[in-house]
């Protein structure tokens, strides 16, 4: 049973046990969406994961600092308000605000800050100049960029060599760069694009930059936890510590780098580029509650590739349709013990604690009223009935495509058919019904039916 808290830390390869710098002020950074499409279930992946590790902290350690950036200045961005001719402004707002929605709606608590890039614009110009005058970047008509052979741990993160990235780059063209593999800080914006005025003139900042400068700001030089998406590793992680290190002139960045697997449908990365995205406002506008997302996005490791699909979605929805059945708001929560936790504290294993849940469930379910009280409890701490059954019940209603009316006329005619021994035809109402959502059971010689 652990005690301790482990992670697997990308920077070692190692599961290693979480040590703070500050047991009194825990600090994570989390990389957040690029606001200009509606986030899908992929991107749920870490909102989830890291909502579950900041839970995990925060059981642990007294006070835990979660930031969480929202990258509102980008060319994404700019292309897509172009080709659909809305402003920046007016998209990065919309997206937003769907993008709160979304986390609201998977549960998912709200980080302690959630910084957008455009208001740190200031703060990313300072780390640049910083850069230049430590002799680690360079300008080149108007733009700035990072010279990636000056650090000597660049790669570290991603296991890369040095010498086979200048290798791999050699194809990148470009006629401002002394060297193929260095990355951009800051570049020009024309009149059109969004901008801003700089010692190289006016411009923006390369996309890496923010997550080094907000880091900073809200968490200082050197802290505990660097998350987000595997994908994130190289270039972005990467080039984060190559800045971050370099400008503030210190040994570490982050100390553990916590990366979630991808999410794949048939296999596939789920990506806008690929064309096979959900979005989580589809789930959110229909029955669904985002409970059921939230169950099937914790039913994999971290670590592990999770491919989605409607039976997944099915068999989380009837699991949660049990345990709700056990669930009563009146009943206090209680702490629950290290034993039931300790999947988590185990480099969150998110599957092991759901097989407690059940084994929890086991005993609620015929059980006294402690009993109920420790599984109910033990739900609420990683987001599981947390609405009201009525609402859980509301869903089911809404799934429905009859009126109560209808059914009971179907359940009439069901009955005649069953008094003249067409059984055939009492079981196809039977089957219609349970399509559409109602489930009939035959007690005491009655019809009695409910929500499935
Ligand atoms: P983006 O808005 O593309 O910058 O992505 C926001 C977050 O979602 C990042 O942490 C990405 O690594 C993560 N992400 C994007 N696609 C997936 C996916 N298919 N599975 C898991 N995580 C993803
Ligand atoms: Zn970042």
């Amino acid at each position: 049973m652990a005690k301790e808290i482990y992670l697997t830390n990308n920077l070692s390869n190692k599961r290693e046990q979480f040590v703070p710098m500050d047991e009194n002020n825990v600090r994570m950074y989390v990389c957040g969406p690029t606001v200009y499409n509606d986030p899908h279930i992929g991107n749920a992946r870490p909102l989830v994961i890291f909502d579950i590790l900041y839970k995990v902290l925060k059981n642990k350690f007294k006070s835990v600092n979660y930031v969480r950036n929202i990258t509102d200045v980008d060319d994404k961005i700019i292309n897509f308000a172009k080709e659909n001719n809305v402003s920046i402004k007016e998209l990065t707002d919309k997206i937003i605000k769907s993008f709160a929605e979304d986390c609201k709606f998977l549960k998912c608590e709200e980080p302690n800050y959630q910084p957008k890039a455009t208001q740190h614009i200031d703060l990313m110009i300072e780390m640049t100049k910083t850069l230049i005058s430590k002799g680690f970047a360079y300008e080149n008509e108007k733009h700035v960029y990072f010279e990636v052979k000056k650090f000597e741990d660049y790669g570290k993160l991603s296991n890369k060599k040095l010498d086979e990235l200048i290798a791999g780059s050699r194809i990148e063209v470009s006629n401002n760069k002394k060297n193929s593999e260095d990355f951009v800080l800051w570049k020009p914006s024309n009149e059109e694009e969004p901008g801003w005025d700089s010692p190289w003139g006016r411009g923006r900042p390369g996309w890496h930059l923010e997550c080094s400068a907000m880091s900073k700001k809200f968490l200082g030089d050197e802290f505990d936890i660097h998350g987000g998406g595997i994908d994130l590793i190289f270039p972005h992680h990467e080039n984060e510590i190559a800045q971050s290190r370099c400008a503030n002139s210190t040994k570490t960045f982050a100390n553990y780098w916590v990366h979630n697997a991808f999410l794949t449908m048939s296999n596939e990365k789920m990506a806008k580029s690929q064309g096979n995205i959900i979005k989580i406002k589809d789930f959110r506008e229909g029955n669904i509650s985002g409970q059921v997302i939230r169950f099937a996005l914790m039913s994999a490791h971290y670590k592990q590739p999770l491919d989605w699909n409607d039976k997944l979605l099915k068999d989380c929805q009837n699991t949660l349709d049990k345990w709700y059945k056990v669930y009563d708001q009146n009943f206090e929560t209680v702490n629950i013990t290290a034993e039931i936790i300790s999947p988590l504290y185990e480099d969150l294993n998110t599957p092991g604690y759901i097989a407690n849940l059940h084994k929890l469930y086991d005993k609620a379910v015929n059980g006294s009223d402690d009993n109920k009280k420790i599984f109910i409890s033990a739900c609420k701490f990683v987001g599981f009935l947390t609405e009201a059954k009525e609402e859980w019940v509301s869903y089911k209603k809404k799934n429905v495509s009859l009126s109560e009316k209808e059914i009971e006329e179907k359940i009439d005619e069901r009955n005649k058919a069953r008094a003249e021994k067409n059984y055939q035809k009492a079981d196809e109402i039977r089957n219609e019904l349970l399509d559409k959502g109602v489930l009939i059971e035959d007690k005491d010689g009655k019809t009695v039916w409910k929500f499935k």
